[in-house]
């Protein structure tokens, strides 16, 4: 069987494994030796366009337009780009298994890829309604979306089911995204989840009773505090109605399901340290086992402003945690020190004409100011949470950018809060003076 080698191995070819790529180039990697290996088609791209200006009805979003590092302002990488660089580009392979102590990966075929160096970077897999035995849940159009092939899919039932009706199950932000874009596209849409609001892992009830009276406003129809417990199909064996735990029946054309993810360690189970369902990384994303990196969605870290370790799941700390491990390397090849990464958190969203920035930790007491009312013309923001008298996170909706740095300038700074009242009051302006 055939056996390739190099110095350098990335598994995955998302969004981290991308900005690895470009870090390794500054870095000076020669030609020949890092390969990226991965199970998508295409080369890595900026993930989080899927659910937003990908499926938009009139001038979408289409590869090579936002393959990394646009997402960033950076540079866009381009196949060529990998051939300049003599970065191998291995795509249309899964990696299906991986034995760390001979440095060897293996695919389907049985092809053998050996490294002295691995960066992990397998990102995550979408939890399916199959997966919990929902019945019916096989049913044709009941669509996921984490990678481009789904992306395609959702657009192709777009298409086919022309203004049709849609069911979007779950409250996050993938679902809060889909449903907006697919009002967009006119279809009928309804949202299910069963939390008492939306997003609730970030939002407040304040935040989101916001989001979900714009949404209404816009006329998606939201149905909280029940699930989807069963489908229906048609004759081709489509998806025609959702059966809600509290008796209700919902027609659609299309579901779509954002519930969740699930990190993909599964390759490297009994073989490295975990911890909090991620693989345990150093301040260096380093692993449990020498020469092994685990960066982005899959990687446990120590968050160094908190004292504590974490797994996130977002962009910019998948671009920085990416970047962060190759440094390491080279650092460590030349015998110098970097600094530890010291990660402050950054989420965002956009969707209809709305867009938020989350940046530091929702922990303690939240407080929300500004125009908050979903039937405001031009509704603006915020909100801050205070812990131990400090502040330590803040959240804005439609900052214009130098409100945006203000407000991430609070979330690292954690200045002392007088009051919730004051801060209520203030708004913006306390971030303004940080
Ligand atoms: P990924 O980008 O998921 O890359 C993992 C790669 O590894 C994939 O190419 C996969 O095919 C490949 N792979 C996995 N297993 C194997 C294997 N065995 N062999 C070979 N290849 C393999 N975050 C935000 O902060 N804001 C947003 O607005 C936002 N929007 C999002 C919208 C969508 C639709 C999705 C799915 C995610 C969104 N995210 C967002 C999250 C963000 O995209 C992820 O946190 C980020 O992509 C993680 O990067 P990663 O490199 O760890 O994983």
């Amino acid at each position: 069987m055939a056996e390739k080698s190099f110095k350098y191995v990335i598994v995955g070819g998302g969004v981290s494994a991308g900005y690895a790529a470009r870090e390794f180039a500054k870095q000076g990697v020669q030609p020949g030796e890092l390969a990226v290996i991965s199970k998508e088609a295409v080369a890595p791209y900026e993930r989080p366009a899927l659910s937003k200006a990908y499926l938009f009805p009139e001038g979408a979003a289409r590869l090579p337009g936002f393959h990394v590092c646009v997402g960033s302002g950076g540079e866009r990488l381009l196949p060529e780009w990998y051939k300049e660089k003599g970065i191998e580009l291995i795509l249309n392979t899964e990696i299906v298994k991986a034995d760390l102590a001979s440095k060897s990966l293996t695919n389907a075929a049985g092809e053998t890829f050996k490294y002295k160096i691995l960066i992990i970077a397998t990102g995550s897999t979408v939890l399916k309604l199959t997966d919990f035995k929902v019945e019916g849940a096989d049913a044709k159009n009941i669509l996921y979306l984490r990678e481009i092939d789904d992306a395609d899919q959702l657009v192709e039932a777009i298409k086919a089911k022309k203004n049709g009706k849609a069911v979007v199950v779950g409250g996050g932000y993938i679902g809060l995204e889909l449903s907006a874009v697919l009002k967009i596209n006119n279809f009928g849409v309804k949202m299910v989840y069963p939390e008492p609001w939306c997003m609730p892992r970030l939002f407040t009830a304040d935040i989101a009773a916001f989001y979900e009276g714009y949404y209404e406003k816009k006329g998606v129809n939201i149905i909280k505090g029940t699930v989807a417990s069963g489908f229906t199909k048609n004759d081709n064996g489509e998806v025609k109605e959702v059966k809600l735990k509290d008796g209700r029946v919902l027609e659609a054309d299309i579901v779509v399901v954002g519930v969740g993810a699930r990190p993909l360690t599964n390759l490297f189970k009994g073989q490295v340290e975990e911890d909090k369902g991620g693989i345990k990384t150093d301040a260096f994303f380093k692993t449990s086992v020498p020469d092994v990196y685990a960066v982005g969605d899959v990687a446990t870290f120590p968050m160094k402003m908190y004292g504590d370790i974490r797994r996130v799941e977002h962009v910019d700390h998948s671009r920085k945690s990416a970047e962060q491990a190759v440094k390491a390397i080279f650092a460590n090849e030349q015998g110098k020190d970097i600094e530890a990464y010291d990660y402050l958190p950054y989420f965002y969203s956009r969707s209809f004409d709305l867009s938020w920035q989350f940046y530091g930790d929702n922990v303690g007491d939240a407080v929300i100011f500004g125009d908050h009312d979903p039937a405001s013309a031009k509704a603006k923001f915020g909100s801050y949470w205070i812990k131990d008298g400090k502040v330590v996170g803040a959240f804005l909706e439609g900052g214009a950018p130098e409100e945006n740095q203000a407000i991430a300038k609070v979330a690292k700074a954690q200045p002392p809060a007088s009051s919730l009242e004051v801060l209520a009051k203030e708004g913006l302006e306390f971030a303004s003076k940080i």
